[in-house]
């Protein structure tokens, strides 16, 4: 059983008479490339601009000798002095803020003297904002080979010629020094993670004398250093080692020895204990985390920096960090699959290629195809901090987290059976939540009304149907293209019955896979009942277009805004014929209640003639999966305009209402002719929902102006 950490809502006293005290800002003048330094200046100008409520998240910002950090903030691994298959011009454009090199590495190769002759890290690799060296001590207590330990160095043998280093804690800041990092890290004594208490209690102390040792050594160089807090997973270790690190005057303040071995849940307690303890007016730092969730969580726990070698080691892998989690490019899956990897994801390989040709990449050991989803993941996970320090700064922060850490990294079990669910336990496989229950078919969730025994999308695969009927018979992704546009006014879709939201997901996804911003969409959904939104997100697996963001914050707040605000979405709790008038004028209905037999008042002749009363001055498109007889007749006796709707599974046809404008509007749907009125004239059922006999619904559907003047087939509303 997990033990979550609900972080303290106040801030302590200690770190308000820490927030009380900020170093007057010196204002020298920061170029790009000549580093800067001021006499007396505080290393890194540290601002804490903002905690979340309820959390521990905050967001900051302080100033190297290079550029002005903004935290949270992801720092990709250039061990060699390099990001693995990244161009630096990537980089930038990413908006990496921090470079991490390794001491280690540097010092084997290509050797101090190098990086003298080229005035440190920034000229030898053209790199003009800031990088953080770490100290060594990780590698050479990881990396296989022989090492001896004593209180002056550790001794190892090199990878390069197998020559004997030693590294003692003022080697390590010399090494730094002439790298030229604007931040470098103590040399630590770092211990797997699953060694005794006395022997994580040894390397602990050593740490904390060689801490003391490595600030010595800096002197009064500019350069800013962190203090390392290590004690393995045991926490008495990691609170004694915060207090006696955080008694040193270090520029910030490290969590080492994690991401070794230990569980999630143990990372997070651990990080969440340590910076209860990290003074609130320095940075903190993860050292060596994680995954997009892990840093996720990490920020709500009061992190600022981290820095990962995830993002491109797994694109070499072929995998891809996405706004609806893991994309793994190894699945056949994907082979001919168009669009970008990640819809939502504004870098270059998402804006010029598609899944399927990445995946050939991956497949034939193309190394671009490497370079293309490093760049991805590295884009999307400074994407993700710059989302966190907004979400802090604007007071959303708790809402934002809880969305993601239901999404972010989720595992890539797109059209996947779950691997622990049988066959025989698949066909019966029910889950339950109020009058709904799931029902798996093909692999595929819908849900069923269990008084009625009706089943949403029953017919056909939900999201297929709904991108068919809904979205592209509706031209959707024509009306937002910003060849369209520009009309001030965004375009409103009704999305009648929301049910598991798989009509309005594939309009989502419709629109934010368009290549350029064009007209806003405002989508309304209608539902009295969201046990059916709530068990279907209780049951992700079978429900793959649930994988974003947007229905949860729904069901928690009523609305969802893209990120570019070019897409909102909101909620209309209770029953649709009283919220109608509570909401904007649709241009496009998809009306997807279940049938009369379930949802019978939406179907009467009085509900649309409601709607056609509603909309008298508005061009309004509506789709719906129904061919009845009796529903159609319903609509013309409403006055309503009826076109044949495209095919759905085993049903030939469906059908579109259309306003008497928006009939009048070039849009190619079919109207039905004569043919389906002497169909109707014959049928045993020609009545509409709820007419009364007696009254004048037939003669208003013979004399309905669609029917003028016809003689055999139908025509077309554009004639
Ligand atoms: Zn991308």
């Amino acid at each position: 059983m997990r033990v979550r950490y609900e972080p303290r809502a106040q801030l302590g006293r200690r770190e308000e008479l820490r927030l009380q005290f900020r170093v007057s800002r010196c204002e020298p003048t920061f170029s790009q490339c000549q580093p800067v330094t001021c006499p007396g200046m505080q290393r890194l100008d540290f601002t804490l601009e903002a905690t979340a409520p309820s959390s521990r998240a905050r967001a900051a910002r302080f100033r190297t000798r290079h550029n002005e950090v903004l935290t949270p903030t992801f720092m990709p691994v250039g061990t060699h002095a390099a990001v693995r298959a990244q161009r630096r011009e990537d980089l930038l454009e990413s908006g990496v803020q921090v470079l991490l090199a390794n001491t280690y590495h540097l010092l084997l190769r290509p050797g101090v003297e190098i990086f003298e002759k080229f005035g440190g890290i920034h000229g030898f690799m053209n790199w003009p904002r800031s990088v953080i060296t770490d100290s060594g001590g990780f590698q050479i207590f990881s990396l296989p080979g022989r090492r001896t330990m004593c209180e002056d160095y550790a001794e190892f043998k090199s990878y390069t010629d197998q020559t004997l280093v030693r590294l003692s804690p003022e080697r390590s800041i010399a090494t730094q020094k002439s790298i030229g990092a604007d931040i470098m890290m103590v040399l630590d004594h770092c211990v797997p993670s699953t060694v005794e208490h006395s022997v994580a209690r040894d390397a602990m102390e050593l740490t904390h004398r060689w801490a003391q040792r490595s600030l010595d050594a800096r002197g009064d160089s500019p350069q800013a250093l962190f203090g390392i807090v290590q004690g393995a997973r045991f926490m008495d270790l990691r609170v004694e080692s915060a207090r006696a690190i955080t008694q040193l005057p270090f520029d910030g303040y490290a969590i080492g020895g994690l991401a070794v071995g230990e569980s999630a849940a143990e990372r997070e307690d651990c990080t969440a204990t340590v910076c209860e303890l990290l003074p609130a007016d320095k940075p903190r730092y993860l050292m060596g985390v994680g995954t997009t969730r892990d840093l996720l969580e990490a920020v709500h726990r009061g992190v600022d920096m981290f820095d990962c070698i995830l993002p491109t080691a797994l694109a070499k892998q072929g995998v891809a960090f996405t706004s609806i989690g893991r994309r793994d490019l190894r699945r056949a899956i994907y082979r001919d699959m168009e669009g970008p990897i990640d819809p939502a994801c504004e870098c270059h390989t998402c804006k010029t290629y598609s899944i399927a040709y990445l995946l050939h990449l991956h497949r034939v050991g193309e190394a671009q195809g490497w370079q293309l989803l490093g760049a991805h993941n590295i884009h999307f996970y400074l994407q993700l901090m710059r989302a966190m320090r907004r979400h802090i700064l604007e007071g959303t922060w708790l809402e934002f987290y809880h969305v993601q850490r239901d999404v972010l990294d989720a595992r890539d079990s797109y059209g996947k059976p779950p691997r622990h669910v049988t066959n025989a336990q698949r066909r019966t496989a029910k889950m339950k939540r109020g009058r709904y229950e799931i029902v798996v078919r093909d692999d595929v969730g819908r849900i069923r009304d269990c008084v009625s025994g009706e089943t949403m999308h029953s017919v056909n695969e939900p999201a297929e149907e709904a991108r068919s009927l809904y979205v592209e018979q509706s031209r959707l992704s024509e009306r937002l293209r910003a060849s369209e546009a520009p009309s001030p006014a965004p375009l409103v879709v009704w999305d009648v019955g929301l049910g598991a939201a798989a009509n309005a997901m594939a309009a989502i996804a419709a629109a934010q896979e368009l290549p350029a911003a064009g007209r806003s969409l405002l989508l309304v959904s209608f539902e009295n009942d969201l046990d059916s939104l709530e068990l279907a997100l209780d049951h992700i697996r079978w429900f793959e277009h649930l994988r974003h963001p947007g229905p949860r914050a729904l069901l928690r707040g009523d609305s969802w805004t893209s990120k570019d605000r070019l897409i909102e979405w909101r909620l209309m709790r209770g029953d649709f014929a009283a919220c109608k008038t509570r909401a904007p004028a649709p241009d496009v209905v998809f009306f997807d209640p279940f049938s009369f037999k379930t949802d019978g008042g939406l179907w009467t002749l009085n509900a649309f003639r409601e709607l056609a009363a509603l909309w008298v001055d508005q061009a309004v498109e509506l789709f719906t999966y129904t061919y009845s007889t009796s529903a159609r007749a319903a609509m013309l006796a409403a006055r309503f305009y009826v076109a044949k709707g495209r095919a759905t599974g085993p049903k030939a046809e469906t059908t579109i209402g259309l306003t008497r404008r928006a009939a009048a509007a070039a849009h190619g749907h079919e109207l039905l002719g004569s043919e389906w009125l002497s169909k109707w004239r014959r049928s045993d059922a020609p009545m509409p929902l709820g007419a009364d006999p007696g009254t004048d619904w037939r003669a208003a559907i013979e004399g309905h102006p669609q029917f003028d003047g016809l003689s055999g087939a139908g025509r077309s509303a554009a004639d």
